[in-house]
């Protein structure tokens, strides 16, 4: 047997896994500042749901989807997003029925089989927002003020958000027999994956990354210019209010995404400096998804963000500071016989909300203070003849090296009065 982990797929260890915890509760907090509950779904669903409504022209849904037959012979699939499910669930439990709008906000694994690299995995995970039951355009902008704030709390400022309007079903079609039209005579020119995108999902084409493609097609009609007054009027208010709100955005009329659900507004945010897959997060608005999944017309927008992406724009920075509090105090033992005793005050620390370990392969008192020093342990408590015969504990400043003696009734206010100084 291999002792690694499948291809495109990764173990998280401490530290690292610090540093997860620290997006992720930036990541729950700020969602909960803009009224967004959590949603849990299977990380597995019928593979129809997804053929409906991720739609089976996509890359997603035509190639890289982990479908697989269960003992029942049932088709099932490794879920390669999320806003399908939470259709289903809106459908599921009609919380459509209920108090409009609905805003929910997830985070988990996703899988894809998909070329890995630097930014792209086969298992990777996404935060996501999702709003349902409302046209408004200021949702639009709420839920892009929404990934932005995210990407300012963890100081990440150097983005670039893109935006553009895909348009409703009458005047996408309406774009879409132009931009066939004007890829026609330029099809053979176009690269192998394009020259099926053309046959299927034309759109598509706009944002393929090959240059000859987009040399073939130049001068491509603008969706912009096609746009119905709904539409139009739409895609004006989402920027007004961006505006309003300070957000400089890019219209980029390339800008169609990969998933066949959206209508009018869809965006991108790109942090240029972490390479090729410097897309942190996308999303739009899906105006026909629930319909799509067999429920009734209730419009959605939303947006999911990579979090292997934000960790990636993360590494540059300082992240000392997450270390600091590894732990509060570490319990060492001059004898092994006051093994008990460690064990006993340690839990006595825990139950008073102090992070605390000791050792536990008798290693001797100059490799504990070496071990406490390695877990980053604040303070250490020492525990000897001397204090255990005078009811009293030496407390060691890993920081300023000094010790002090003080008693069993005073140890926990000792403690705090430092712990506190230090935040
Ligand atoms: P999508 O669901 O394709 O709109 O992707 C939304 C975000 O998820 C992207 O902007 C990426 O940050 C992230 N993402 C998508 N696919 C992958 C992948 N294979 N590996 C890592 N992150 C991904």
């Amino acid at each position: 047997m291999e002792n690694k982990a499948p291809r495109g797929t990764y173990d998280i260890l401490p530290p690292v896994s610090g540093k997860w915890q620290y997006v992720e509760q930036i990541l729950r907090e700020t969602a909960a500042l803009y009224g967004f509950h959590e949603i849990r779904t299977p990380i597995f669903e019928h593979t129809e749901l997804f053929e409906r409504g991720v739609g089976s022209t996509t890359d997603v849904v035509g190639k890289e989807m982990y479908t697989f037959k269960d003992r029942s012979d049932r088709s099932l699939t490794l879920r390669p997003e999320n806003t399908a499910s939470c259709a289903r669930a809106l459908i599921e439990h009609s919380v459509y029925s209920g108090i409009l709008p609905v805003k929910w906000y997830y985070m988990g694994p996703m899988f894809r089989y998909d070329r890995p690299q630097a930014g792209r995995y086969r298992q990777f995970h996404q935060f996501g927002a999702e709003v349902f039951g409302s046209n408004d355009p200021r949702v639009d902008a709420e839920i892009i003020l929404l990934l932005l704030d995210i990407l300012q709390r963890l100081n990440l400022s150097d983005y670039e958000l893109h935006l553009n309007s895909v348009g409703c079903t009458v005047c996408r079609s309406r774009y879409r027999e132009k931009l066939v039209k004007h890829i026609t005579p330029v099809q053979e020119r176009l690269c192998r994956d394009c020259k099926q995108r053309y046959e299927q999902n034309p759109l598509r084409v706009l944002d393929c990354k090959n240059e000859k493609c987009q040399e073939a097609i130049q001068g491509y009609p603008r969706f912009f210019d096609y746009l119905c007054e709904d539409c139009r009027e739409h895609y004006s208010q989402v920027k007004n209010s961006l505006t309003d709100n300070g957000v400089r955005f890019i219209h980029d009329d390339r800008l169609v995404r990969g998933l066949d659900y959206y209508t009018r507004t869809a965006f991108e945010v790109h942090i240029p400096g972490i390479g090729a897959q410097s897309a942190v997060g996308g999303g739009g608005r899906y105006d026909g998804l629930v319909e799509d999944c067999g429920g009734p017309q209730v419009p959605g927008i939303g947006f999911a963000m990579g979090i292997e992406r934000l960790l990636l724009a993360l590494q540059e920075l300082d992240y000392d500071n997450l270390q600091d509090n590894y732990l509060d105090v570490f319990i060492a033992v001059m004898d092994h016989n006051f093994e008990d005793t460690a064990l006993k005050t340690l839990q006595e620390l825990r139950a008073a909300g102090i992070r605390s370990d000791k050792d536990y392969l008798c290693r001797s008192p100059k490799a504990q203070m070496k071990y406490a020093d390695r877990l980053g342990a604040r303070l250490v408590i020492l525990i000897g003849e001397e204090e255990v015969r005078h009811k009293v504990f030496t407390v060691r400043d890993m920081n300023s090296k000094k010790q002090e003696t003080v008693t069993a009734e005073d140890l926990l206010r000792y403690i705090r009065s430092i712990l506190v100084k230090q935040d």
